[in-house]
This record gives structure tokens, sequence and C-alpha cells, in this order.
């Protein structure tokens, strides 16, 4: 299968919770869109994290069963603030979800993880990957400088408001496009245009030969030959006029050539 946008959006509904940062989810949504624009499936596995969802997972692996996945108390993550995301990838065919840094699923000698942590970078996020002590490569957050002691104090960073954009392919699709002049009814037009456009050649010639041959003459006349020059001239414009008329009838019509 191929992965479209309109599939994979649906997979990150969690970028549409309310109480995540908007200029988090925007962010993110661009690397989700830039990532699925070079064949790179991202998955927001998780976005913001109420406190109570974070003491849950961390009683994982302590007073609960499972394996430990984080490292942080409720109140002690940027999820629980809305300044955190994180993410997996899709394998190409969207049957699997995986946590694989290193595969070069899109085939472009780069690692896909890492192109996508570049995206997050280039967008003002930090990585997890980079922490010193528990190293969370899935993890992205943006702080806007406040520091957790901050944030449980109270303090937040201001939320701007807008509303957030999923971004959208532009797709130009010409069989979805409505014409204004059915394609059969544009033909018998661009003929008649056409036609007069060669009777304009016709009289534009006949003034090219007698300015030749009124120019060959020993007593030449200066004012017959501009008078000629001019008339060929008026010509030449009427042309130009009936060849736009022509192009403004090929595009609402559909047609793209010239003579179809
Ligand atoms: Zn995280």
């Amino acid at each position: 299968m191929t992965i479209t946008w309109d599939w994979l959006k649906q997979k990150s509904f969690r970028l549409n919770d309310p109480n995540l940062h908007p200029t988090v989810a925007q962010r993110a949504w661009e690397v989700v869109f830039e990532a699925w624009k070079r064949g790179i499936y991202v998955l927001i596995t998780q976005a913001y994290r109420s406190i109570a969802e974070q003491n849950e997972l961390y009683a994982q692996g302590r007073t609960k069963p499972g394996k430990i996945v984080t490292n942080a108390k409720g109140g002690t993550s940027y999820h629980n603030y809305g300044l955190a995301v994180d993410m997996a990838l899709y394998t190409p065919d969207g049957k699997s979800v995986v946590w694989d840094t290193d595969t070069d699923f899109n085939e472009n000698q780069k690692k896909d993880w890492m192109e996508v942590v570049a995206l997050f970078k280039a967008r003002g996020f930090k990585w997890g990957g980079d922490f010193k002590s528990f190293k969370d490569m899935p993890h992205f957050e943006m702080t806007f400088g406040f520091s957790i002691a901050q944030l449980k104090a109270g303090e937040r960073p201001s939320r701007p408001s807008m509303t957030v954009q999923v971004p959208e392919p532009i797709i130009i699709d010409k069989k979805e496009e409505k014409y204004t002049i059915p394609t059969a009814k544009a033909d018998r037009i661009l003929a008649i245009l056409q036609a007069q456009w060669q009777e304009k050649d016709g009289q534009i010639k006949q003034y090219q030969v007698m300015w030749q041959a009124e120019n060959a003459k020993p007593d030449k006349c200066p004012q017959k030959l501009d008078e000629f020059h001019q008339a060929a001239d008026a010509l030449r414009k009427e042309q130009r006029e009936l060849a736009e008329l022509a192009d403004e009838i090929r595009k609402a019509s559909g047609r793209k050539a010239v003579n179809g």
C-alpha cells in the first residue's frame, strides 16, 4: 500500500489535543508532513499526558508489571504540560509501528529516524536522544526556556491564540477542474478565431507586398510607405488580441496546445 497523507494524519490525532501547546502541535505537524513528503511515516504515539497518566506510566516496572519506560514521576515530564511529543515510525507498508533508529526505509542513504530528529531540531525541539542520563530516543520537547521546577510552580509559557493548521498537500488534478466552456464548443470558437487570425495574416502580407513595390519605385512616396507600415502594424495588434482571446478560451475549456 501507499501511505497517503489522509491515512497518516488520522494516526497522529494526538497532535489535535487542545492540552498540547499550539506551537508544539503546529511544529510537530510540520515535521510529520515534511517526513511524509520524503517517504518517512511518523506516528505521534504520545503528546499531552496528564499527571495521573504519568504516575501510571512511572509505576510500570516499579510497582506494576512491565518494563521501565520513564524516569519521570507525574509533574516532572514536559508531556504533563503539553510541551513534548513522542514518535515512532510506520514501516513503508503501513503494517508495523517500529522504534527502529537505524533503518533507511526510504532508501536515501540516511537513517530515517535521524532525518526526523533533524526535522524536529530545526523547529526548536530538544531531542531525548541527546539527554545525558536517560536516552529517550522517541522523545522531543519544546521548553520555551521553562524548567520543570518552574512549571511545577505553576509558571507556563504563553500560548499564542493561533489555530493549529494541519498541513495539506497541494494536489493538482486536472480532471477535478470544472471548465466553463465545453471542449466541443471551444474548438468551434478557436477555429473561428484561427480563421480571423489567418485573414489578418493575408492582409499583412498584402501590405508588405505593396510596401516593397512602393519602396522599389524611383519616385517612392514616404507617406504611402508609412501608411502601409502602420496598417500592417495595426493588423498585427489585432492578431495579438485574437491570440489572447484564443488563450482565454483554451484555459476555460481545458484545451492546452494551439489547435487543440
Ligand atoms: Zn516523551
